[in-house]
Parts: structure tokens; C-alpha cells; sequence
């Protein structure tokens, strides 16, 4: 059986990525880095081994910024895209955003991470509206 492949990338299209296979931990995150990377105040992050990922936009792949001792934070250089973070260890989360099919029950985060983080106006247990 053929493993599932997923694309995505950068509003410009320079960075793009293809992984295979399936993520792991998918989860939310409001710690301050995330929030000052992503510039939203909840971040939604599905995991990868480096191997899974191929970067396959013109860009190769994309810009980092190293923002704590062990992560550094991946971006487009060209339209500033948050992309994901590329840990030391070997993984790399990326946005789910990011994706091109970003609405999978795969990406549907199973935790959050620096829950207190949560901006206290952000609507708790807010119903779902359609905006088709
Ligand atoms: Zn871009
Ligand atoms: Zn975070």
C-alpha cells in the first residue's frame, strides 16, 4: 500500500513541502514563541521525523531563525510565512495551516501545550460557524 502523501507551503509558493506517511502529536500551542512566530494566538502543529519531509519549492528549503536553545523557527524569506520549527532533535513540526488540505481529522489536536497562554478574551467553547 502507497503511503499518504501531503503537500503544502508559503503564500508565495517558494517554500513548498511534501511529507509522507502519517504525523504524530498533533496539538495546539500558545507559548509566547509560537505566538510571536505564527503572530496568531493559538498555533495548530502536527509533527514529522526529518525524513518524512521534502522541501520542494524553489526555495529550497525555508529560512530559519534559531529561538531557543533546541528549536529554531522555519519561515519563507520571501513572503515571511511561518512554516514550522525544526527542532534539534529529529523532527519537524510544521503549521497545519500550512497545509494544502489543512482540514484533516489527522491535524485535529489530541492537546495543548502552554494552554495558559490562551489570550483570557479568547472565546472558550465557542460554537462552529459556517461561513460558506
Ligand atoms: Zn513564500
Ligand atoms: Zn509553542
Amino acid at each position: 500500500m502507497d503511503q499518504v502523501v501531503q503537500k503544502g507551503g508559503c503564500l508565495c509558493g517558494a517554500v513548498r513541502f511534501e511529507v509522507t506517511g502519517e504525523g504524530a502529536n498533533p496539538h495546539g500551542c500558545a507559548c509566547r514563541f509560537c505566538q510571536r512566530h505564527t503572530g496568531a494566538p493559538l498555533a495548530a502543529w502536527v509533527e514529522f521525523a526529518c525524513e518524512q519531509v521534502r522541501w520542494t519549492g524553489t526555495a529550497g528549503a525555508p529560512a530559519v531563525y534559531r529561538s531557543s536553545a533546541d528549536s529554531s523557527r522555519a519561515f519563507c524569506a520571501l513572503c515571511g510565512s511561518s512554516i514550522g520549527a525544526i527542532d534539534d532533535a529529529p523532527t519537524i513540526a510544521l503549521l497545519v495551516g500550512s497545509f494544502d488540505e489543512p482540514d484533516q481529522a489527522a491535524f485535529a489536536p489530541a492537546y495543548h501545550s502552554f494552554e495558559d497562554g490562551v489570550p483570557g478574551w479568547w472565546p472558550r467553547g465557542m460554537p462552529i460557524v459556517d461561513q460558506a
